[in-house]
Formats: C-alpha cells, sequence, structure tokens
C-alpha cells in the first residue's frame, strides 16, 4: 500500500461528518415551466434520516445532505486508473475514460443497482488512455461499472437519469480525459446510496437511486397527469363550422371558434370525435352527398396538419402514432343515410366508426328527443335493421338527440355496449337532451358509456352560468348512479354557441378539467377512466 492511499485512508476515518448540498429543478415535462411546491424526499436506502424539501417558485430546490458515508477507498488504482469514478448524472449517453501503464487485456463490465450484468466488452489494448461510450439502455437509476486489468478491478458508478433505449456500451477508442489524483478520486468515492422523490400535486411521482457525493445537480421533469392519461373527447362540432369557411385550417391556431390542431395539441387531446352533423334545415335534400363533401374537405385538412391528426379505423390504432392525435369519424342525424342502408355501409368504408340515430329531427325510422311521440315512437323495422348492420360491421351506435323509446329500441336490438356521446344528466337538470337515471343505469347494464356535455343549457340552472364543477357535478352523478366505469368526457364544442364553463372555453382548456377533478377527490386512476379509459374500452369491444 503506497503512503498516499494510507493518508488517504486515515483522513477518510477522522475526517468530521461532512455536510454538502445537492439540488436540482423540476420542470413541467411538456412545456418546461417550473414546478413549485413539488417535493423532493431523500431516503437513504442503508440508514440514516429521511429527510425532504419543498421547490421554490422558480422550481429549484437545494437539501444539505449530512449523512454521507466514507467508503473505504483502498480500490483506488494502482495500476490502471479510471479517470472519473463518478461522473454527473448524465441523459442519455456519458464516455467512461481510463489509463493502462502498458498495454494489455481489459474487460469493461456494466452492472445495474441490483448486481446484474447489463453489458461487458473485452478488448487488447495499448498502453495510455482510452474510453468507451455508454449510451442508456434500461432503467433510470444507478450503474456500476468494472474494469478489470492484469489482476487489478477498478470500480466506478454512473447515474442515468431517464431511462434509455441505447445501445449500451459502444466501442472503445483510444484518447480520454484528464487524469485524476488519488486525492480527488477519494473525494468522489465518498458515497451513500439513496432513493430520491419527486412530487407534485397532479403530476404522475418519479423516483431515482443513485449515489451521492454531495454537490450534484439534479434536473428532472414531471409529467402531469393529464398528459400522461389517454384524453378523449366523444363530440365535437368544428367541421360543421368549417362548411361555409374555406379558410379554416385546422393545422394553423385561432382565436375564434374552439377547435383546431395547435390548440388541441396544448389540451392534450389524444382522442377527438369529430362529428359529421349535416344541418336538415340547411339541406333538406341529399344530406348524403353533403355528409361525404364534409369527409373531403376533412381529409384535405388532415393532409395540411402532415401527420399531426390520424384517423383510426381499429381501437387498436389508438395510440399507436405517438406525434398524432387521432379522431374517429361519428355521423350525427340518421337522415343522412336517406333510408337505405347501402349508404351505411358506404359511410363506413369512407371512415365512419360512430353513427347517432338521430339530430333532433326523427327520421322515418327512428324517433328524436324533439319528436311529439317519443314516449311511444321508437324504431321502426328499418331502424332495427340499422342496429343490425351497425352490430355487424362494428360502428359504435350513439343515442345523442335520441328520444327516450328509441333508446329503449335501440338497447333491446343491439348485441353492443352503446355511448351517449354529449350529454347533461336530467337527474341535475331537466332538458330533453338529457338521460333520466333510468338511462343512464341501462346504457351502464350494457356496458356503454356516456359523455358529459360542457353546454351550459344542459347542465347548469336555466339562464345561469356553468362552471368547470358544474361538468364535474353531472360527472358525479353518474359515478353515484351506476359506478366510475361508463363516464366518458363530450365537450360538444363548435356545436355550441352560448358561453362555455370559464376554464373550459376551448380544446386548449381541457386539462384545467383534470386538475379540479383531482382536486375534487378523484385518484389518478379513476381520472384516467374518465378521461378515456372507460370509452377506449367500449371501442375495443365494439370496433372489429
Ligand atoms: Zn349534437
Amino acid at each position: 500500500m503506497s503512503s498516499r492511499t494510507l493518508l488517504v485512508i486515515l483522513l477518510g476515518l477522522t475526517a468530521p461528518l461532512t455536510a454538502q448540498t445537492i439540488s436540482g429543478k423540476i420542470t413541467d415535462r411538456k412545456d418546461g415551466t417550473p414546478l413549485a411546491k413539488a417535493l423532493v424526499t431523500l431516503e437513504p436506502l442503508e440508514s440514516g434520516t429521511i429527510d425532504s424539501v419543498r421547490t421554490g417558485a422558480d422550481g429549484t430546490w437545494s437539501l444539505l445532505i449530512t449523512s454521507i458515508e466514507q467508503n473505504d477507498v483502498s480500490h483506488l488504482p494502482r495500476q490502471a486508473q479510471l479517470h472519473a469514478n463518478y461522473p454527473n448524472p448524465f441523459n442519455p449517453s456519458t464516455t467512461i475514460s481510463f489509463s493502462l501503464p502498458r498495454s494489455g487485456t481489459v474487460r469493461l463490465e456494466v452492472y445495474d443497482a441490483l448486481g446484474r450484468l447489463v453489458d461487458a466488452r473485452t478488448a487488447s489494448l495499448d498502453a495510455g488512455a482510452h474510453r468507451i461510450p455508454w449510451s442508456a439502455r434500461g432503467a433510470a437509476g444507478l450503474y456500476f461499472y468494472l474494469l478489470h486489468f492484469e489482476n487489478q478491478t477498478l470500480r466506478g458508478k454512473m447515474v442515468q437519469l431517464d431511462g434509455g433505449g441505447g445501445g449500451g456500451l459502444g466501442s472503445f477508442a483510444a484518447g480520454g480525459g484528464e487524469v485524476q489524483s488519488a486525492g480527488e478520486m477519494a473525494e468522489i468515492a465518498k458515497s451513500g446510496i439513496y432513493r430520491l422523490t419527486f412530487s407534485s400535486f397532479g403530476y404522475c411521482p418519479d423516483t431515482l437511486e443513485t449515489g451521492l457525493s454531495g454537490s450534484e445537480y439534479i434536473p428532472r421533469t414531471l409529467e402531469h397527469i393529464h398528459d400522461h392519461t389517454l384524453v378523449a373527447d366523444l363530440h365535437n362540432d368544428i367541421l360543421e363550422r368549417m362548411i361555409g369557411d374555406a379558410s379554416y385550417h385546422l393545422v394553423d391556431r385561432h382565436s375564434w371558434w374552439q377547435t383546431d390542431l395547435p390548440r388541441m395539441r396544448e389540451g392534450g387531446i389524444d382522442l377527438q370525435v369529430l362529428a359529421v352533423w349535416v344541418d336538415p334545415d340547411a339541406y333538406p335534400t341529399h344530406p348524403f352527398n353533403v355528409a361525404l363533401d364534409m369527409f373531403d374537405r376533412l381529409e384535405s385538412e388532415v393532409s395540411l396538419t402532415a401527420g399531426g391528426l390520424q384517423p383510426v379505423l381499429r381501437a387498436e390504432e389508438i395510440g399507436a402514432a405517438t406525434q398524432a392525435i387521432d379522431y374517429i369519424i361519428g355521423v350525427e342525424g340518421g337522415h343522412v343515410i336517406e333510408d337505405d342502408l347501402n349508404k351505411l355501409y358506404d359511410l363506413y368504408h369512407r371512415g365512419m366508426r360512430i353513427f347517432t340515430f338521430t339530430w333532433n329531427n326523427s327520421t322515418r325510422w327512428a324517433a328524436s328527443c324533439d319528436d311529439l311521440n317519443k314516449y311511444t315512437v321508437g324504431l321502426s323495422d328499418f331502424g332495427r335493421r340499422v342496429v343490425r348492420a351497425c352490430d355487424s360491421l362494428g360502428i359504435l351506435i350513439d343515442v345523442a338527440h335520441a328520444g327516450p323509446k328509441t333508446i329503449e329500441d335501440i338497447l333491446a336490438t343491439t348485441r353492443n355496449p352503446i355511448i351517449d356521446s354529449h350529454t347533461g344528466t336530467a337527474g341535475l337538470r331537466a332538458h330533453k337532451r338529457n338521460l333520466s337515471d333510468d338511462q343512464i343505469r341501462a346504457i351502464a347494464a350494457g356496458g356503454g358509456v356516456i359523455g358529459v356535455i360542457f353546454y351550459p343549457p344542459f347542465i347548469a340552472a336555466s339562464g345561469r352560468p356553468a362552471t368547470i364543477a358544474t361538468v364535474i357535478a353531472h360527472i358525479d352523478y353518474i359515478v353515484h348512479l351506476v359506478g366510475i366505469d361508463y363516464v366518458a368526457l363530450g365537450s360538444d364544442f363548435d356545436g355550441v354557441s352560448d358561453s362555455l364553463p370559464a376554464g373550459l372555453r376551448s380544446t386548449a382548456d381541457l386539462s384545467n378539467l383534470t386538475v379540479e377533478l383531482l382536486k375534487h377527490g378523484y385518484n389518478r386512476v379513476e381520472v384516467e377512466k374518465i378521461l378515456g379509459g372507460n370509452f377506449l374500452r367500449v371501442c375495443k369491444q365494439v370496433w372489429r
């Protein structure tokens, strides 16, 4: 043992407990905003006290560590040298560098924190400095690397901040960084292993297990539950708005109307049902052709987004293109098929996957909620054939705007779960468009789902404004009646003209609803069901 190593060990044994500061910053993964009042907890994995701190307004935090162990440093290099045995936390790649006093065989092994071999490289190398890249592979956390040379083994640590799909160890190359002195090596070898937990209200918590020697800076991003979750909106009428305005393009941001791609992205929407609604008053004849024109227009708008919007025709396509917002075409109003099943098939082949049997107008085969005879007249025989055709094709049936007898007849005929894509509850607000308790129970009994509308006249007392809390009251009502598995969101953005609830005025605002649902007491699993999980379940069941 050289005298220098001995000195280091003696210093290590007699040195007073060192106090060092680690620090970091927590930001929102989506937009980079600093997270204030986020909680950082530091827990030594072996022994010691658990400590915690909250971030300031700028998202930064710092903690004084007093319990860093003094590790045995007798393994420090005698012949070969590692140039650093503790690189700073990295993402996504780092370089391991070392020096050899003479040529020989080197084996480098990387182990995870559980001691499992992750990767290894062996090579015959010349004397001098060498380096080898490590490209993050596997989960975030602490990794060890061992350098075997002659009868010597050197041990280093690396902290991988995020998981990665990289290639692991690359190839050895000549050259490397400065050789550190034994004293510097001893300093950085003083290390304990800690679990750091990062959490903030509304965010998915994150943990990092790492060695700390003090003075580390650990930046961290957290993902909001809203951004982490499949967010589906069951009804949007922007296509009808765009019929009369060839200059409105979904790819551009607008200050009017409620829907375009930039605002949908801002609102974190993952799956949007776009309604093809042909106004029966404006187009009393040939609504089918008008619907096809709307399909054409949508397709040209989608091509302008260069992959920003993506149609989904099968449940397994939902979420497959991670950079795109998925959309589903729902045709709203049975009048569009002009009493002709062939036109239903044509719409299916154009991409329709949801069919709303009526709008406020009845057809010859289905009575609407506006029909004077809605309690006694439901589906005709042809209407039942439409149900069976939807079942066999795998078209999701939507009973929004349908009369009560029509809903009853549909439930008695279909083999599939159904949806009401945009509605309130009659128990809280008596309105012809809202579902009664019995209807909610019947849709839930069939495994279906109910999209709660944001439109104030349907959810708030007559003439009164609605708030996000009003929307949540209707969600609560359904949950209390039938449970958490049958409720979803059906904004009706761009289908409504009256002022929407404050904080829910456009597609850009949807994350506000998630925050309020969490504050209201819904847990993360429940919120995931409301935001899209329940609707996804129904899509998987009905589409083939
Ligand atoms: Zn509607």
